[in-house]
């Protein structure tokens, strides 16, 4: 990493910002003080790079620019951990077989009868929300614990493990009574303390990306889980290496869509990361007829699992019924996605 000064500084001038830059990073080994024609440059060699927060140098009196080279995670890296992390729940293998969760957007009457049927379609693991993240306070806010009850039954007479978001750090025992994996959904990728607690659960964890966040957030917020809470003084308490990253689209400037579900993404999450990358196509267009397609071109940029919305009669979901696919195209995703991920990843 390096740190760009100001034109005016002069060498003595360079050598307060070192001594300062050392002082504040007691974990640096060394900065070389390197002087180029118009401007002097610092070189910061080994040590605690990603404790670095830019802000912090640039608010030091006399520098210009400060550039990681690094990039801040470690722990979600491929860099670090070159092969692929497989994450068993019951039977099944996410990030080692394509794997769809599926079931209603929300927990209701109808719960257990969609689990027969998502099992039957083909489904690996039951998706259903019981504490629902609603954007108006008016609005619904799904059947809670009673919802989790209903999962628990979807879940012994299906014989499916089963997905629920979590929305706050209070419910996380409760809710991880009930279900298989812990759902971590848009509007919490940003909060860190839900994360750190996460970071002391042995469940796995979905975690989907916040609409508006760059990938080094959505990695960094999946950090926060694997590394476990900082005690102070650099020690990390937990930490939970069960983390599937789910991309659910990202904001659209497009009214015709919910979101923007980007291939990209996937394909650069599986490039970058070891985790199990999932793609949720339903929240990713908003559109029923749109989630068969787009959650197909996820598997072939790399998904090794989708997440999707599913109902036996999606005119009764609950919520969000315009996105959600009935049993036949389930069972059509399914069968499609499962050919293509054999001929992608199985033998050539
Ligand atoms: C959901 O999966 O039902 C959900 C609320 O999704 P998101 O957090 O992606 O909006
Ligand atoms: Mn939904």
């Amino acid at each position: 990493m390096v740190v760009i000064l100001e034109e005016y500084i002069r060498n003595g001038d360079a050598r307060r910002i070192k001594d300062e830059i050392l002082r504040r990073y007691p974990g640096i080994k060394d900065i070389n003080i390197v002087p180029g024609e118009e401007l002097i440059t610092l070189q910061i060699v080994g040590g605690a790079e990603r404790n670095i927060v830019s802000s912090d140098i640039e608010g030091i009196e006399g520098v210009k620019r400060y550039v990681p080279v690094l990039e801040q995670y470690k722990l979600g890296s491929r860099k670090v951990h070159p092969q692929d992390t497989v994450i068993n729940v019951g039977d099944v293998g996410i990030g080692n077989e394509f794997v769809v969760m599926a079931g209603p957007c929300s927990v209701d009457e109808t719960t257990v009868d969609n689990a027969l049927r998502a099992r039957d379609a083909g489904a690996k693991i039951f998706r259903g929300g019981a504490y629902k993240p609603r954007t108006s306070p008016y609005a619904w806010q799904g059947m809670r614990e009673k919802g989790l009850e209903e999962l628990a039954k979807a879940r012994e007479k299906s014989g499916l493990p089963v997905i629920t978001e979590v929305l706050d750090a209070r419910d996380i025992e409760l809710v991880s009574k009930y279900t298989d994996i812990l759902q971590v959904g848009m509007r919490n990728m940003t909060n860190y303390r839900l994360l750190q607690e996460l970071s002391k659960v042995g469940k796995p964890v979905l975690l989907k990306n916040d609409k508006s966040a760059k990938f080094e957030e959505w990695m960094l917020a999946a950090e926060y889980i694997l590394a476990g809470e900082d005690t102070g003084g650099g020690e990390y308490t937990g930490g939970n290496p069960n983390v599937i990253l789910c991309h659910r689209g990202n904001l659209s400037y497009d009214p015709v869509f919910r979101n923007t579900f980007d291939v990209g993404m996937i394909a650069y999450a599986k490039n970058e990361s070891h985790l199990p990358v999932c793609g949720d196509p339903s929240h990713g267009t908003g559109k029923r007829g749109l989630v068969v397609p787009v959650g197909l071109a996820g598997v072939a940029a790399g998904a090794d699992s989708l997440l999707v919305e599913a109902h036996y009669d999606p005119s009764i979901a609950k919520t969000d019924g315009a996105q959600t696919i009935d049993m036949k195209q389930l069972s059509y995703l399914v069968r499609m996605g499962e050919e293509l991920y054999s001929s992608l990843h199985g033998p050539i």
